[in-house]
C-alpha cells in the first residue's frame, strides 16, 4: 500500500524509500522536506505531518479526487499529532488547532494558499475563550480562518471580507486592526460567514474534519490553478511535479505583547552582508508580516525589544546556514516568548547577493570552491551589468522619495498602475514601463516581468514584491510610504508632486530612491572584489578559452578588464563605414580603371594602419583575429532606385536652362551620371547575401586584399618597434572552397615578406578562414591544408544550414514557428545542435585530421550564450569568442560546462566500480 502521509519525525522512512535529500524534497516538497530536517536537527518546529506530492499527482489525475486510504492515512496522523501535543481536533476543552501549508518541491512564494486555525468552530471557540481567557484572540483566529477558508477553499474574493473589516474599523472609529475589541471581532466572524453563504452558497463547515478533508484537497486543486501555472511557466518549473500538504499544529504570535511572528534571511538577500535581514510584528499571526497590512519592525528592533530570543533565532540562523551551506528563508513565531520555526528554505536573493554570498560562504568554510562557481549562474552575472543611473544625472537630481532598496539597479520607465496595462504599454508603445502598485500579488507577476522596475507603498524586504523582482532581477523599491497611488484618477501624489500614469519614473534599486522623470543611465563598473574571485575561480575549472569580438579599441580595452584572453573577430567593415571613408570605400569599388582604384586604396591604408594599431595596443600581446572585408557589396553603396530618380530629374530641369554653357554642363552631368549608374547596375544583385560578399570581392579585388594585409603588417611592426606584443591573425571570411585560400594566401604571403624586408622586422602571424557555409564545414580537411586556424561564424553558418535569413530571426514565419513548436528554440539564439552543431562537429574532426593542432573557435552571437557554450566545450573547440560585455557570463558558463562533465564522471565511477567488482 502506498504510504501518502509522513509525520515530520518520520524523515528517515522517508529517506530508506528515495534516493537522496533532493528526491526527500520531490516527495515532501521543499516546505514538508524542511520542517522534517529541523525536527531531526532538534530545532523547535510545531509537529506536523505532510501528505506527499504523489498525492497531489494522484488526486489530479483522478479527477480531482483523493486516492485510495489517503484520507485514512491522514486521519491516522492527525491522531498521532493529537497523542504528541495532548491536545484534541475539535475537542471544546482542550482543543489542536492547525495550519494547512502547500509546499512544492521549487519554492513558488505566495502561489498556493495556506489556511491557518483549522479547527475552530462556534463550540471550540467558546472553550478556547474559556481557556485562554483571550476572547479577543480567539475571535480573531477564528475570523481568519472563516477568511481564508471561504477565500481558498470556497473562492470568495477576499476584497469582501476586507471591506467588512474596513467597515467595523471606521464604525468603531479606530485606525488598526490591532484597536478592535474581541465583541467586534465576533461580530466580524459571523458576518464572514454570511458573506461565505451568499457568496460560495455552502455553509462554512462546522466539523472540524470536514474542515480538513476540504483544505487539503484545495491546496492540491491549486496546484493546477491559473496562477501557479503562469508563474511555473515563467520560472521555468514543470507541471508534474505536484504539491505537498502540511499539517501542522498552530502555535500563536498573536496571543499579547510577549508573542510575535517574523520572516528573516540569514543575510541580506539585496546586497549579501552576512547579517540576518528581516521584518517582524509583535502581536501577529503570520501571513500579516508578508501581506504588508501593517507596517513592519526590523529585526534590530528585535535585537532591542527580545535580546534573548534574539540571540537565539541567530543560533539557530548559523545552524540552518551551515547544514545547508546557503543562506536561509526563516519564517517563526513567537508565542509567550518561546521561540518557534515554521519554515526554512534556501533564501532568493540578487545576482550581487548571490556572488557575495557564496564568496563569503566559500571563506567561512561552508562550502568549497567548486560549489561557489557552480552556484552563481551565468545569466545572474547579467544583473551585474544591469544600468545603473547616471552618476552624474543622479548628484544632481533629489528623490521625490525613498523606500526599502530590495532589488538593485535602476529602471526606467513610464508609469504603468496595474499589470494588464503595464503589459500592454511594454509591448504596444515599445517603451520601458515601471509598475507602480500599493502593493504586488500573485495575479501581478506577468505585468512585472514587463516591467522594468517595480515600486510599492506598502510591503517589506519580504514581501511578494520584494521576492519576485529579486528571482527575476528587476530592480525594485517597495515600502515607500509617502506615495499616495490613487487607481481611480490614475495618478500618484507625493507631497505636492502628481504623476500622472504614462508620465516616467526613475527608480534607482540599489539606494532604494525614486525620482521624477526620465533620468539617463549607464553601465555599471564589474571589477568588484566578490565578482571577480567567482570568475577567478571559474578560470582555473574551464578549459574553452574566452575572447571577445570588438572593431574599436575602447571595446577591445573593455574586453581585456573583463578577462578575454584574446580578440576573436575584428570586423574591418565597419572601420570602412566611418563617415570620413565610406566616398573613399565607394570610389575604390566603382573605379572604372586601375590607376582610379590604386589611388583610392592608397587612401586607405593608413587608415586602416592607424586601426590595427589601436587593436594590437589594446590587446597587448594576446591574440587578434582579424577579419578581412567581408561585405555585402548593396550596404556600401548607394541607392540604385535613388540615384535612377536623380538622373530623371535633372532631365526634367534641362528645360529651364537659358544659356548654352548651362545646358552643356547640364547633359555632361547627366552622361556622366548615366555612365556611373551603369556601373552600378552591373554590380547590383537579385541576392546581396549570396552575392559578392566575404572572400570574393578580395578575390575579385586582390588589391584590397593586398592593401589590409599591408596594413595589418606595417601596424604590427610599429607596435613591435615600441616594444608591444603583437600576434595578428588574418582570418578569410565565407569561404567555400580551399582554392578562394590559396589564391588570398598568396597575395597576404607576398605582402608580408615585402614589409618584413622593408621594415627589417620580422612578424609572426598565423593564416586562417572562417568556417560560416555548410560546404566548407564539409570540406573542413582541405580548407585546413592550408589555414592554421577554423573560426565558425554561427550567425552565417546557422543562417546558410537553415535557409532562413538572419536579418528577419526577430519576426515572420520564424516567430510563428517558435509559437508553434515547430522550431523548438530560435536557432540564432542557441546553437541548433542537430544541424549545424553537426556540422560543426564534423569541420573539427576533419579540420584536426588534416592539421592536429589547428585552433578552432567560434565568433557568432552564440560564442555568448550559455547553452550553446555548453556545446562548442563538448565539442572540443578551443575557445569562444563574445561581445565584451558577455565574456564574465561567458566565463562562468564555460566553466560549468567543465564541471558538469566533472559531474557526470564521477556518476559513471562508482557504476563502473560496481561493474569491476561483479
Ligand atoms: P507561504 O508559502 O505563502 O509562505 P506558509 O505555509 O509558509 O505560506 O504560511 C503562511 C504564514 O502562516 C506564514 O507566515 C507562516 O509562518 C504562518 N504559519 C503557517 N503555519 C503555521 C502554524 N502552524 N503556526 C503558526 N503560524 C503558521
Ligand atoms: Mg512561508
Ligand atoms: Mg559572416
Amino acid at each position: 500500500m502506498t504510504k501518502w502521509v509522513y509525520l515530520f519525525s518520520e524523515v528517515a522512512e522517508v529517506e530508506d524509500r528515495v534516493p537522496d535529500w533532493d528526491a526527500v524534497r520531490g516527495l515532501l516538497g521543499g516546505k514538508g522536506a524542511g520542517l522534517a530536517d529541523m525536527t531531526r536537527l532538534g530545532i523547535p518546529v510545531p509537529p506536523g505531518f505532510t501528505v506527499t506530492t504523489e498525492g497531489c499527482n494522484a488526486f489530479q489525475q483522478a479527477d480531482e479526487t483523493l486516492p485510495d486510504s489517503l484520507w485514512e492515512q491522514e486521519l491516522e496522523a492527525l491522531r498521532a499529532l493529537q497523542a504528541s501535543t495532548g491536545k484534541s481536533f475539535g475537542d471544546h476543552a482542550n482543543p489542536l488547532l492547525v495550519s494547512c501549508r502547500s509546499g512544492a518541491k521549487f519554492s513558488m512564494p505566495g502561489m498556493m494558499d495556506t489556511i491557518l486555525n483549522l479547527g475552530l468552530n462556534d463550540d471550540v471557540a467558546e472553550g478556547l475563550v474559556a481557556r485562554t481567557k483571550d476572547p479577543r484572540f480567539v475571535y480573531d483566529a477564528y475570523r481568519r480562518l472563516v477568511q481564508m477558508f471561504g477565500s481558498v477553499v470556497l473562492g470568495v474574493p477576499d476584497e469582501v471580507f476586507e471591506a467588512v473589516i474596513t467597515a467595523r474599523r471606521r464604525r468603531a472609529e479606530v485606525e488598526s486592526d490591532t484597536d478592535l475589541t474581541a465583541d467586534d471581532w465576533r461580530e466580524i466572524t459571523r458576518k464572514f460567514k454570511e458573506i461565505v453563504r451568499t457568496y460560495a452558497g455552502t455553509d462554512f463547515p462546522d466539523d472540524p474534519v470536514e474542515q480538513l478533508r476540504l483544505a487539503t484537497e484545495a491546496v492540491f486543486r491549486s496546484w493546477g490553478g491559473k496562477r501557479a501555472v503562469a508563474y511555473r511557466n515563467a520560472a521555468g518549473i514543470p507541471h508534474d511535479l505536484g504539491t505537498a500538504v502540511n499539517i501542522q499544529a498552530m502555535v500563536f504570535g498573536n496571543m499579547g505583547d510577549d508573542c510575535a511572528t517574523g520572516v528573516a534571511m540569514s543575510r541580506n538577500a539585496s546586497t549579501g552582508e552576512p547579517h540576518p535581514e528581516g521584518d517582524y510584528l509583535i502581536n501577529a499571526q503570520g501571513e500579516d508580516v508578508v501581506a504588508g497590512i501593517r507596517k513592519t519592525l526590523s529585526l534590530d528592533h528585535m535585537r532591542q525589544a527580545m535580546p534573548e530570543l534574539y540571540g537565539e533565532f541567530v543560533d539557530i540562523a548559523r545552524r540552518l546556514e551551515k547544514h545547508h551551506g546557503n543562506m536561509q528563508d526563516i519564517e517563526f513565531t513567537i508565542e509567550h516568548s518561546k521561540l518557534w520555526l515554521l519554515q526554512t528554505r534556501d533564501g532568493k536573493r540578487t545576482a550581487q547577493a548571490e556572488v557575495r554570498i557564496a564568496v563569503d560562504m566559500v571563506e567561512e568554510g561552508l562550502i568549497d570552491r567548486k560549489t561557489a562557481v557552480r552556484r552563481v549562474q551565468p545569466e545572474q552575472i547579467e544583473f551585474f551589468l544591469h544600468p545603473q543611473l547616471d552618476p552624474e544625472a543622479r548628484k544632481a537630481a533629489t528623490p521625490i522619495a525613498t523606500g526599502l532598496n530590495v532589488s538593485p539597479g535602476a529602471a526606467v520607465g513610464i508609469v504603468a498602475l496595474d499589470a494588464d496595462r503595464a503589459v500592454q504599454w511594454a509591448n504596444e508603445t515599445n517603451r520601458p514601463v515601471v509598475l507602480v502598485r500599493p502593493e504586488t500579488k500573485p495575479d501581478d507577476v506577468h505585468g512585472m516581468l514587463a516591467a522594468e522596475g517595480i515600486l510599492t507603498s506598502r510591503g517589506g524586504r519580504t514581501s511578494h514584491a520584494a521576492l519576485v523582482a529579486r528571482q527575476f532581477g528587476k530592480p525594485a523599491v517597495v515600502g515607500v510610504a509617502e506615495l499616495d497611488i490613487d487607481l481611480t484618477t490614475r495618478e500618484i501624489r507625493v507631497g505636492e508632486k502628481v504623476i500622472r500614469e504614462g508620465e516616467f519614473l526613475s527608480l534607482d534599486g540599489t539606494l532604494g530612491e525614486v525620482f521624477e522623470g526620465q533620468m539617463p543611465t549607464v553601465r555599471p563598473d564589474i571589477s568588484n572584489a566578490y565578482l571577480s574571485k567567482v570568475l577567478d575561480w571559474a578560470d582555473d575549472y574551464r578549459r574553452l578559452g574566452i575572447w571577445a569580438n570588438a572593431d574599436y579599441p575602447g571595446d577591445a580595452e573593455l574586453a581585456r578588464s573583463y578577462g578575454a584572453e584574446g580578440l576573436g573577430l575584428a570586423r574591418t567593415e565597419h572601420m570602412f563605414f566611418e563617415p570620413d571613408r565610406l566616398p573613399i570605400v565607394q570610389a575604390m569599388i566603382m573605379a572604372g580603371n586601375v590607376t582610379d582604384r590604386a589611388e583610392a586604396i592608397e587612401k586607405l591604408e593608413p587608415l586602416q594602419r592607424a586601426d590595427f594599431e589601436g587593436l594590437f595596443r589594446a590587446m597587448d600581446g594576446a591574440p587578434v583575429v582579424i577579419r578581412l572585408l567581408d561585405p555585402p557589396l548593396h550596404e556600401f553603396l548607394p541607392a540604385y532606385d535613388e540615384l535612377l530618380r536623380d538622373l530623371a530629374d535633372l532631365k526634367m530641369r534641362i528645360q529651364h536652362y537659358s544659356t548654352m554653357s548651362e545646358v552643356d554642363s547640364a547633359l555632361n552631368d547627366i552622361r556622366h551620371k548615366e555612365d556611373y549608374l551603369d556601373r552600378l547596375g552591373s554590380l547590383r544583385e537579385a541576392n546581396p547575401m549570396l552575392g559578392t560578399r566575404g572572400v570574393r570581392l578580395g578575390v575579385l579585388i586582390p588589391e584590397l586584399t593586398a592593401m589590409q594585409a599591408r596594413a595589418i603588417f606595417e601596424a604590427a611592426v610599429s607596435c613591435i618597434r615600441d616594444g608591444v606584443e603583437v600576434r595578428p591573425k588574418i582570418m578569410i571570411p565565407l569561404t567555400v572552397h580551399a582554392n578562394e585560400l590559396r589564391a588570398q594566401q598568396k597575395t597576404i604571403v607576398e605582402v608580408a615578406k615585402a614589409v618584413q624586408e622593408e621594415t627589417k622586422t620580422e612578424v609572426p602571424y598565423q593564416f586562417g578562414t572562417m568556417v560560416e557555409a555548410p560546404r566548407a564545414a564539409l570540406v573542413a580537411g582541405e580548407l585546413a591544408e592550408v589555414a592554421e586556424f577554423f573560426s565558425f561564424g554561427t550567425n552565417d553558418l546557422t543562417q546558410t544550414t537553415f535557409g532562413i535569413s538572419r536579418d528577419d530571426a526577430e519576426r515572420g514565419f520564424l516567430v510563428e514557428y517558435l509559437r508553434r513548436g515547430i522550431l523548438p528554440e530560435n536557432p540564432f539564439t542557441s546553437i541548433d545542435e542537430d544541424g549545424v552543431g553537426a556540422l560543426i562537429r564534423t569541420a573539427v574532426s576533419a579540420g584536426r585530421q588534416a592539421r592536429p593542432d589547428i585552433e578552432i573557435g567560434v565568433c557568432g552571437e552564440h560564442g555568448g550564450d550559455p547553452k550553446s557554450i555548453a556545446f562548442c566545450h563538448t565539442a572540443g573547440l578551443n575557445y569562444v569568442s563574445c561581445s565584451p560585455y558577455r565574456v564574465p557570463v561567458a566565463r562562468l558558463a564555460a566553466a560549468h560546462a567543465a564541471l558538469a562533465d566533472e559531474a557526470a564522471e564521477e556518476a559513471t565511477e562508482p557504476a563502473k566500480a560496481e561493474a569491476v567488482v561483479a
